[in-house]
């Protein structure tokens, strides 16, 4: 690095005694470090020891003169300035070696004020041009600097196992590490070092690379920044060619004017879990189905023996028996909801597609349940409130068992005396039903989690009622896959509303 001092090394070089030294007073006051030579040899002489900042020439000496001086000098080092003293006689000669490189000249006689000036202004000249000098290097290691993290930056990308791709706002791909191609099981051979495509810099759409609308259209959404900051990181779940499976999430990149450039979208391979769930729900499957007909058979043979125990048979026996008979039941329904699972996670649950009078079928629920509402002396209603609903398709046995749990949840998580009704009306494109209780209620810190399967509210209320947590989550599965929606607004001890959205 170039050092800016502040006080200069001036030579002065006049064969003149008194000139010579009066130079160097002035020159020392100025607190400048001064040598001195009488004439031009003694002056080389000199600087083969020191190097000096500044030489101060005079034209007219015996032996080598000003100018040949000064033609030695820049040879030895062309940033000595050199300013010319002269006798109005060869000023000519004094322009001339301005020409040739001299800073100024001062014609003699002069001031001591007049040399102060000229000293001055060279050093100043000195200083910016240091300063220039020092900020030119600062430049260039502050560039070789940036393009040593750019390319750390980029290093690290491209060995990350993690698959990454970054859009720009209009969702086009703009930088994407290898892991991102063999994750999706595309060639890389295409790719140069920056991780961009070389054919030619246009950045490629996103489609081009990833065959699936739902993904390119969630991360659109959120290069363009269309995204809620309230909403949760999305992610999305994509197959490729049929075995893989990879759980996209992204987040928008958002700059320090809170500006959005873009998207940046990670890739997790998430097959062998998938397959984990899969091996599960096969298995919970195939216990149930094994399960149930042996179940049955207890179930009936123990509905048998209570009918014909005779008197003399103890009451004791006849309660055991009646327990039995009513484990078995809550068994066989379990079972019945482990296959119903089973059966929507393989995707087969719209097997029987028929026409339906959606309103018919509700109130015919209704009645079946209203049975088991009585026991509790609660009042159970239907209610239709459009004029009439068209006719509905799907399959009918969904559609019980989604309306069938939501009416018995209402009636087991409400008080005896409690009134539970079920509304149904057309709204636009979809029909809308919706079971409403004054019961106990749900905290809103549990309302996503009770369509977990297994999760159930644990509090005073519903200690002691039975149930094993996998209604709900059925209801969730059944109306997903009819492209409906479900949604709840419940308050602890005021009740709550479920609401059924099913396009028509
Ligand atoms: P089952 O599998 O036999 O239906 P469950 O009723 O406990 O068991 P879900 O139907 O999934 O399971 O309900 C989960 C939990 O949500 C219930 O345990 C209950 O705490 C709560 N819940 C559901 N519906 C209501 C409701 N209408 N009012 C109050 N709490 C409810
Ligand atoms: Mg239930």
């Amino acid at each position: 690095m170039v050092e800016i001092t502040d006080s200069l090394k001036i030579l002065v070089v006049d064969d003149e005694r008194d000139i010579r030294e009066g130079i160097e007073r002035i020159l020392k006051r100025m607190d400048y470090t001064v040598f001195k030579a009488s004439q031009g040899d003694e002056a080389l002489e000199i600087l083969k020891n020191e190097t000096v900042d500044l030489a101060i020439l005079d034209l007219k000496m015996p032996g080598m003169d000003g100018m040949e001086l000064h033609q030695r000098i820049r040879d030895i080092d062309e940033n000595i300035i050199v300013i010319i003293i002269t006798g109005y006689a060869t000023i000519e000669t004094a322009i001339e070696a301005m020409k040739q490189g001299a800073y100024d000249f001062i014609p003699k006689p002069f001031e001591p004020e007049h040399l102060r000036i000229v000293v001055r202004r060279a050093h100043e000249k000195l200083r910016l041009k240091r300063e220039a000098e020092a900020l030119q290097a600062e430049r260039a290691r502050t560039l070789i600097d940036l393009d040593m993290e750019k390319s750390r930056i980029r290093t690290i990308l491209e060995s990350l196992p993690t698959a990454v791709v970054v859009t720009n706002t209009s969702g086009e791909v703009v930088l994407m590490n290898p892991a991102f191609l063999k994750s999706l099981d595309l060639d890389d051979s295409g790719l140069d070092n920056s991780g961009l495509d070389n054919s030619g810099r246009a950045a490629k759409k996103l489609a081009s690379y990833v065959a699936d609308a739902g993904f390119c259209e969630m991360v659109l959404k959120l290069s363009k920044g269309e995204l809620d900051a309230n909403e949760e990181v999305p992610s999305y779940e994509l197959t490729v060619s049929g075995t893989k499976y990879l759980m996209a999430r992204g987040q928008p990149v958002i700059n320090e004017n809170n500006e959005c450039m873009g998207a940046v979208v990670t890739f997790a391979n998430i097959t062998s879990l998938k397959m984990l769930d899969q091996l599960k729900s096969e298995f919970v499957a195939k216990v149930s189905h094994e399960l149930r007909s042996p179940l049955s058979t207890i179930h009936e043979q123990l509905a048998l023996v209570l009918k014909e125990t005779s008197v003399n048979e103890t009451d004791v026996d006849q309660h055991l028996i009646e327990r039995a008979k009513e484990k078995t039941h809550g068994l066989i329904s379990l079972i019945g909801d482990l296959l119903d699972l089973s059966r929507i996670e393989a995707g087969g649950i719209s097997h029987n597609i028929q026409s339906i009078q959606i309103a018919d079928l509700l109130k015919s629920i209704v009645d079946f349940l209203g049975i088991r509402a009585q026991s509790k002396k609660q009042s159970l209603s239907f209610e239709l409130a459009s004029e009439q609903l068209p006719l509905f398709t799907a399959d009918p046995m969904a559609l019980e068992s989604i309306f069938g749990n939501l009416i018995a949840n209402a009636i087991n998580y409400s008080p005896k005396g409690a009134e539970i009704k079920v509304k149904a009306a057309l709204a636009e494109k979809f029909i809308k039903v919706q079971v409403i209780d004054n019961g106990f209620g749900i905290a809103p810190k549990y309302h996503d989690q009770i369509f977990e399967r297994f999760y159930r509210v644990k509090d005073d209320n519903t200690r002691y009622i039975t149930g094993t947590g996998l209604g709900l989550p059925i209801v969730k599965g059944l109306v997903d896959s009819m492209n409906g929606t479900i949604s709840l607004d419940s308050a602890v001890g005021k009740g709550t509303t479920f609401t059924v959205l099913l396009p028509v």
